[in-house]
């Protein structure tokens, strides 16, 4: 059977996937992903988040649902679970169903069919976008995550220093090798400079300049959107809050218009 026959029995109901990616941890994927999500849900489509960072699960604390546990039941002796509603958007994550202390014994073939029952068995009903938070690095777990969707398109987060560059075309690279053809939509720099609270229209390049835009042209795709390194993207996180509850302008156009240029 085609692997895109097998994906669309997966998900038939889901419209469009985004695997939101990256070459390493620490970059801001899962801010990225999870404010997205929202973003898309704010133009009006029906939206999902799947967490599937199964090394550190940080969707539900960034949506304050650290203590969500998802409706199971079993239907012909498979276990379904119903998706947390937050937001507006429907959220599964594999930090719902684990103990913090599981993620040291999920290695390999465990971790791949933990994250398969995961995405086979959560019942989304039709979404417009579902946006996939991937493990961070380009090892087999998001290897095989990325087989499993050959209709998705990505985006690569990468921060701005040079050293991100490398990261990130590893990540690029997953996505058009290993037997998978994953357009990449366009690269999203975080942390891109600094922008003081008190002075809003000031920029600090911290980490130096133009990773984003030098992946970009080497892809051939769009540099889709910089982020600033700003105090209220960790704070709100940290409160299970998300950028357009927060009255921050430049990361509500931000992100608005990140979603515009993807739909
Ligand atoms: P990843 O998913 O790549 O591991 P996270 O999204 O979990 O990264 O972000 C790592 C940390 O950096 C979190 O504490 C998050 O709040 C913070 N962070 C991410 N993006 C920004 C930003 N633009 N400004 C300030 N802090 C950020």
């Amino acid at each position: 059977m085609e692997i895109k026959e097998i994906q669309t029995k997966i998900l038939p109901e889901v419209e469009n996937i985004i695997l939101v990616a990256s070459g390493k941890g620490g970059v801001g994927k899962s801010t990225v992903a999870v404010n997205l999500a929202v973003a898309f849900m704010r133009e009006g489509y029906a939206t999902g988040i799947l967490d599937a960072d199964l090394y550190g699960p940080s969707v539900p604390m960034a949506l304050g649902l650290e203590d969500a546990r998802p409706r199971v039941w079993k239907d012909n002796g498979k276990e379904l679970m119903e998706p947390i509603e937050r937001f507006g958007i429907k959220v599964m994550s594999l930090g719902f169903l684990m103990q913090k202390e599981d993620a040291v014994i999920w290695r390999g073939p465990l971790a791949t069919s933990a994250l398969t029952q995961l995405i086979e068995n959560t019942r989304w009903g039709k979404l417009d976008y579902l946006v996939i938070d991937m493990p961070p690095g380009t090892g087999d777990i998001s290897i095989t995550l990325s087989q499993k969707f050959p209709r998705a398109k990505s985006i690569i987060v990468v921060t701005p220093q040079q050293m991100a560059i490398a990261d990130g075309r590893k990540a690029a690279h997953m996505f058009v090798a290993n037997g998978v053809d994953i357009p990449v939509i366009g690269i999203v720099e975080n942390m891109a400079w600094f922008v003081p609270e008190k002075h809003p229209d000031e920029k600090y390049y911290l980490f130096g300049k133009g990773g984003g835009e030098q992946l970009a042209r080497e892809y051939g795709v769009p540099l889709l959107s910089q982020i600033p390194l700003m105090a209220d993207v960790c704070e709100l996180s940290d409160q299970g809050k998300n950028f357009f509850n927060s009255g921050n302008a430049i990361l509500i156009k931000a992100f608005e218009e990140l979603a515009q240029k993807i739909d």
